[in-house]
């Protein structure tokens, strides 16, 4: 009898059964609608909900089924469903939950577009979203009514990195009879443990570090057994269904997830650390660095980081901005994150409603890649060297105190 598996030796052997695909170390790429049964008695048994893979290709493949059942163990919940975007993910975990007269609690830091489909969409269907300020904790009983069926978390905040009292606030939305779901993408099913915390049903945009190459776009959404049969029904009744191809990106992608992982914090907080020490830098946000204000709750709830966080810088002209951004070589300027290739995304002063965020100068999110630590420290100094150039060309550099 082998002991309890390490993560990496479990995420190489889980979803996958060479025998039952003649030998083939990874799962085939299966394409499918039809499947046939060969008599009456396969047919009706086919119908089972609890077996869904098995009666038509909308509810999924052998591949399917393999990276469901993968994820589902990597976040240790029931069972996991494949949506064709995290956002579809996001937006499906939700609309399966809530009804006509429902009352939904995200945090102000909740990531933009699920922000966007909860005051837009969920409105039209006369279901309430009210935003809460991310530090909330057990402060989140206060707000919860009788009609709260839903109280979304996401830790650490996208854009902002602000971290939650995941454990505080599902005790609290427990006891009210709510349901807790939490988008995890920043930390993965590796780095935090969402069901051990109290979480229902849990997220992940696969799109990021599941696939890990920025070659596909997918979600997944992952239940306890409490919340599965309305994960389940929810998402089935809208129709979603993913092609065999990207399934099979992803399920390779997981298989050096740890590896890629480990990387991209150790990098990430190596950028983190010079960057918080430079001049043009007037904050760092980033839970795993010892000053920030999620620190202790990092520290407590999450067994890593991943390499995704942002910085503030001092105010500086539009063209000293630009210089910075510009003269990277290194990091590619674009949306979403969790692949091979360091990124940056200068982003707007975020939407607030119950928690204001200041910001006097620009934020911008880095991605820190897998390309070697040193050489991206070189790139973002050289890069910050040159705005600092193009201050003192514009007299600020006197004013900021450089
Ligand atoms: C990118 C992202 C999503 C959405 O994923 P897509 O696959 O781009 O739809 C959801 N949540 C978070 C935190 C993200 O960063």
């Amino acid at each position: 009898m082998l002991k309890k598996l390490q993560t990496c030796t479990e995420l190489l052997h889980g979803g996958r059964d060479p025998a039952l695909h003649g030998g083939m170390v990874n799962v085939p790429i299966y394409r499918g609608s039809t499947v046939l049964s060969h008599s009456l008695e396969q047919w009706e048994s086919r119908k089972q909900p609890d077996n869904p893979y098995a009666s038509y290709g909308r509810f999924g493949t052998p591949t399917t089924r393999a990276l469901e059942e993968l994820v589902a163990d990597m976040e240790g919940g029931y069972r996991s469903l494949v949506f064709p975007s995290g956002l579809a993910a996001c937006t499906h975990a939700i609309m399966s939950v809530l009804s006509s007269g429902d009352h939904i609690l995200l945090p102000d830091s909740v990531y933009g577009p699920t922000r966007a489909f909860a005051q837009n969409t969920l409105a039209r269907f006369n279901i309430a979203a009210e935003f809460y300020a991310p530090d909330i904790g057990a402060g989140i009983g206060a707000l919860l009514r009788p009609n709260t069926r839903l109280v979304y978390v996401e830790a650490p905040g996208s854009g902002t990195f602000e971290m939650q009292d995941i454990p505080a606030i599902a005790e609290q939305a427990h006891k009210a009879g709510a349901y807790v779901a939490m988008d995890n993408t920043w930390a993965t099913p590796l780095y935090f443990k969402p069901f051990e915390h109290g979480v229902d049903i849990s997220i992940q945009a696969a799109t990021k570090y599941l696939i890990g190459h920025s070659d596909a776009l997918l979600g997944v959404a992952t239940a306890n057994e409490h919340a599965w049969p309305l994960l389940r029904k929810g998402a089935h009744d809208f129709g979603q269904t993913i092609g065999p191809d990207d399934i099979f990106l992803a399920l390779r992608g997981i298989r050096t997830l740890p590896l890629r992982l480990r990387q991209h914090w150790d990098t990430g907080v190596k950028l983190a650390q010079m960057l918080a020490q430079h001049p043009l830098v007037a904050r760092v946000m980033h839970p795993a660095l010892p000053g920030d204000p999620g620190h202790a709750l990092w520290k407590r709830d999450f067994l890593g980081a991943s390499g995704l966080f942002a910085i503030e810088t001092i105010p500086m002209p539009a063209p000293a901005f630009a210089r910075f951004i510009d003269q990277l070589r290194l990091f590619g300027i674009g949306l979403s994150w969790g692949g091979y290739e360091s990124l940056v995304l200068p982003m707007d002063a975020p939407k607030r409603s119950a928690s204001p965020f200041e910001v006097k100068g620009r934020i911008v999110r880095i991605h820190a890649g897998l390309e070697d630590s040193q050489d991206l420290i070189a790139d973002l100094q050289q890069a910050l060297q040159c705005a600092s150039d193009s201050l003192a060309v514009s007299g600020q550099a006197v004013e900021a105190g450089i």
